[in-house]
């Protein structure tokens, strides 16, 4: 686990934008689950963070000076230079956002990465079918609180875990779920026993070996992330059980959402749709101040958040 002494917060001069550059007033950064893995000195779809160099990650923010023909002073766009309250930019990796649609923060949450994570994962990977049974771990979180509300949007009965008692209540009393149980004290066998069809994993680990017991043959299993072993400092060993992918004909796919850029404006479209409709409702957990960004970062690997983990700048 992260310490706050690993991060240090640093000063220092930002000066005026030059040609092609635009400056950014950041008003929100994300923490995510991924930036822990990024903490390791290993090689993996993205490069680890440097050791006395800034930590990077999505933002949120207004332009407030610019000399790039693209985006105007005024624009809100979304960015990988998080983790800073000003930041300036060569325009690469920019896009706008309509901060008059959703307040500037959804564009990190529903409306962004963690949305189109949902999305993507469940219907494009999982594709569940009208009367199935999903199973999402991690349900109370940015990403499984989407694909949980979306299977149920598409007909499926939707099962979800999740660490306390207060996150249970949220997804069967708001989100509407139709089953969801603390994997801390609940039996993860007795919460399974009906069987499902589809499995959302989040955390991977004994909730990842329960699914692959509770499958139905035919099965999918939507390999979205395991923070379960984000921490660990040896290998763990994997699910007692996997000879069912065989027996029960399973499939077991994993993804990573930067390759799924195309499905962007269908998402934004859709899912828009069932926000303003009110089938689709979101939560937020806000920390204040980027001196409590790591505070933020170790409290999402701790189960702090409720929704999406987002830090106000
Ligand atoms: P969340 O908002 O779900 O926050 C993380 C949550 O993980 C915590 O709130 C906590 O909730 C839970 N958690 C922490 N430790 C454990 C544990 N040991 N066992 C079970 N649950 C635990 O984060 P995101 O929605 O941003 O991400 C969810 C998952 O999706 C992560 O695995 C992430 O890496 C993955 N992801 C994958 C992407 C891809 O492209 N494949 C893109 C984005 C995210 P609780 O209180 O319930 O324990």
């Amino acid at each position: 686990m992260p310490k706050p002494t690993d991060f240090e917060l640093a000063e220092v001069e930002v000066g005026d934008p030059v040609d092609g550059q635009v400056l950014i007033r950041n008003a929100f950064m994300s923490v995510d689950p991924y930036m822990r893995g990024r903490m390791n000195d290993v090689k993996s779809y993205v490069p680890p963070y440097q050791l006395g160099e800034p930590l990077q990650g999505g933002a949120v923010g207004e332009v407030v000076a610019s000399r790039n023909d693209r985006i105007a002073e005024g624009d809100w766009v979304t960015h990988q230079l998080g983790w800073r309250e000003v930041a300036v930019s060569d325009g690469r990796g920019l896009m706008k956002v309509d901060a008059s649609l959703a307040p500037p923060q959804s564009y990190l949450s529903v409306l962004g990465m963690p949305g189109l994570t949902a999305y993507v994962g469940l219907l494009d990977i999982g594709q569940p079918k009208e009367g199935e049974t999903v199973f999402v771990s991690g349900a109370a979180g940015a990403v499984g609180s989407t694909a949980g509300q979306i299977a149920r949007i598409k007909g499926c009965r939707v099962i979800g875990s999740a660490g306390s008692d207060e996150k249970v209540a949220w997804l069967r009393d708001e989100l509407g779920f139709d089953q969801a149980f603390n994997y801390k004290s609940a039996s993860l066998q007795e919460e399974l026993a009906a069987g499902i069809d589809v499995y959302f994993d989040n955390v991977g680990g004994q909730q990842l070996e329960a699914a692959i017991f509770a499958l139905r043959t035919y099965g999918r299993i939507v390999a979205c992330g395991s923070i379960s072993r984000y921490n660990d400092t040896a290998p763990s060993p994997g699910p007692r059980n996997m000879h069912m992918i065989v027996t029960k004909r399973l499939r077991m796919q994993g993804f990573i959402i930067f390759d799924h850029n195309d499905r962007h404006p269908d998402f934004v479209r859709v899912v828009s749709g069932w926000m303003r409709d009110g089938s689709l409702k979101h939560r937020e957990t806000i920390v204040d101040g980027l001196e409590r960004a790591p505070e933020a970062l170790i409290g999402l690997l701790e189960g702090k958040n409720t929704g999406k983990m987002l830090v106000s700048l």
